[in-house]
């Protein structure tokens, strides 16, 4: 799986650093505001379940995955 945010639409609510640490992280822009940083845009299997949760529970539906 390959994981996409669209940057433009997120506003760092945070959500999926809480369900996914292990692949999501939220940092202050340089514009001073929180957005989401992924750290690996090609999760491990394993960690498949706790993304999409992340992905369904992302309050402006922003992160996508599409299957390699
Ligand atoms: S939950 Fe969604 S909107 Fe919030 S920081 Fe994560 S990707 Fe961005």
């Amino acid at each position: 799986m390959k994981i996409s945010v669209d940057l433009e639409l997120c506003q760092g609510h945070s959500v999926c650093l809480g369900e996914c640490p292990e692949i999501f992280d939220v940092r202050e822009t340089k514009e001073g505001y929180p957005q989401v940083v992924v750290l690996l845009d090609s999760p491990p299997a394993e960690l498949r379940d706790k993304v999409m949760t992340a992905v369904r529970f992302c309050p402006n539906h922003v992160i996508s995955v599409a299957e390699e």
